[in-house]
């Protein structure tokens, strides 16, 4: 890309979650803003970060810390968003509203209220597509409310009540209010004049009914222009135009295209979630795949060693490197090796095995697993991901932003259709156009 066309993102989010960073960036990317994803806060570099990206997210693990070190750590990711000339933020959270009465919703939302010097800002954790609907302030997951949805058996933030504006009132200093359907329904104007009267009422954080997409829609005409919004991805849906419409987004083209990256490619997979176990037995019928065994890592077996030798037994094929296995498999492994070391053992070598093939040569990754994913995203030193195009809903190929890229899908467990692997490893062939700077 040339330096003529370098611009300054325009918004700014904070995720609570990896995985729900992504999912934001995705849907972001879907309507057409170029989007990077950091994890954590930068430590440098920030600038070619920033580079043609009109949207950063940056993906912090802070949705069950204490409340004191998640507001220390979004205030620290939102300097640095702001640094990078980011002009509107967002703070992202779980559509089903994970938290607990010390926070972290509340305390971070209020936290960064403060630092942008606004009074006001929506809380929104509508994701219609998923199911999650709110109406008079009250969340349904499917056709239940949030406490009937399993959601009440959460072991780190058990969701016992539906009503958000009193699930926010107890986490919050000021006053909470609610947004009613009302007014969203008779469209944007209706939903300001509504704001402001509960601004007047002195209301800080107003929960906002949403039970379909076009109801996102108002919101983001409504109140694209607030320095500040909270919400679950669904709520940026109608940002992106209205920034569109506004000027401050004026890059045209594909916002989902990566950097073209070498051809060469594995899978790896440490997921043992139905959908993985289904996308392996797929892969292994026709294609070559090598099993690591927990049992034999702990053993001290040369096991990478073996890996290795046989993906370059493959050259020229692409290969899948495994630990998933069906369920009482698993309960056998983690019988003998306990669960947390059974983990750590498949975990560790699928990163050596990724660290090892990438100084060999190998710049695409499709990784099966949420922590398998985190495992190789250390292993392989990633700081920040431009976001491509979606392979199925909720991932998205995304590639390191160097001169020498790497190309990662990372799935984490239950998504993704039975052929997956084999898709992800088509859909880049076309996505990567692009020459490398
Ligand atoms: P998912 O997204 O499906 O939950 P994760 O990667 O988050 O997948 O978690 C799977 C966990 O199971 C990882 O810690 C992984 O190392 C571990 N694991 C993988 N294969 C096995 C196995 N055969 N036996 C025991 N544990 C395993």
């Amino acid at each position: 890309m040339s330096v003529a066309q370098t611009s300054r993102p325009v918004l700014g989010c904070i995720a609570d979650d990896f995985t729900g960073a992504t999912d934001l960036a995705n849907m972001l990317v879907r309507a057409g803003m170029r989007t990077v994803q950091t994890i954590g806060v930068p430590q440098a570099g920030g600038e070619a970060i920033a580079a043609d990206a009109d949207a950063i997210v940056v993906a912090l693990k802070s949705r069950t810390i204490a409340a004191a070190d998640a507001v220390a750590q979004s205030l620290n990711a939102l300097h640095w968003l702001r640094a990078q000339g980011c002009s509107r933020f967002f703070f992202k959270y779980c559509s089903t509203f994970d938290s607990t009465d010390a926070g972290n919703i509340g305390p971070v939302a209020e936290a960064l209220m403060a630092e942008l010097g606004t009074d006001f800002t929506l809380a929104c954790p509508a994701f219609p597509e998923n199911g999650r609907t709110i109406f008079r302030g009250h969340l349904f997951v499917g056709d239940v409310l949030l406490n009937a949805s399993g959601m009440e058996h959460h072991p780190l933030t058990p969701m016992r009540d539906p009503n958000l504006v009193s699930v926010l009132a107890r986490q919050s200093a000021g006053k909470v209010g609610l947004l009613r359907y009302d007014a969203i329904m008779r469209g944007a104007q209706a939903a300001r004049d509504q704001a402001q009267q509960l601004r007047a009422d002195g209301v800080k954080l107003a929960i906002a009914d949403a039970i379909s997409n076009d109801d996102l829609i108002v919101l983001g005409e409504a109140f694209a222009d607030l320095p500040l919004l909270t919400g679950g991805s669904g709520l940026a849906l109608g940002l992106p135009a209205q920034y569109r419409r506004a000027g401050l987004i004026t890059a045209q083209g594909n916002a989902a295209q990566l950097p073209a990256v070498a051809d060469s490619a594995i899978v790896l997979s440490g997921s043992c979630s139905r959908a993985t176990n289904a996308q392996v037995a797929h892969w292994r019928a026709s294609r070559p795949a090598f099993q690591v065994d927990p049992l034999a890592l702990a053993e001290g077996k040369p096991v990478v060693v073996e890996a290795l030798d046989f993906v370059h037994r493959h050259a020229g094929q692409t290969v899948l490197v495994y630990a998933t296995s069906a369920p009482e498999q698993v309960a056998h492994v983690q019988k003998a090796l306990g669960v947390e070391r059974a983990g750590k053992l498949v975990e560790d070598a699928l990163g050596r095995i990724a660290r090892t093939l990438h100084a060999d040569g190998v710049r695409r990754f499709v990784v099966a697993g949420g922590e398998t994913s985190g495992a190789v995203v250390q292993a392989l030193d990633v700081s920040a991901l431009r976001i491509g195009p979606q392979i199925d809903p909720g991932v998205p190929w995304t590639a390191t932003i160097d001169n020498d890229p790497v190309a990662l899908a990372l799935k984490s467990g239950n998504f993704g259709t039975v052929d997956f692997f084999e898709k992800a490893l088509a859909q880049l062939a076309h996505a990567t156009t692009e020459p490398v700077a």
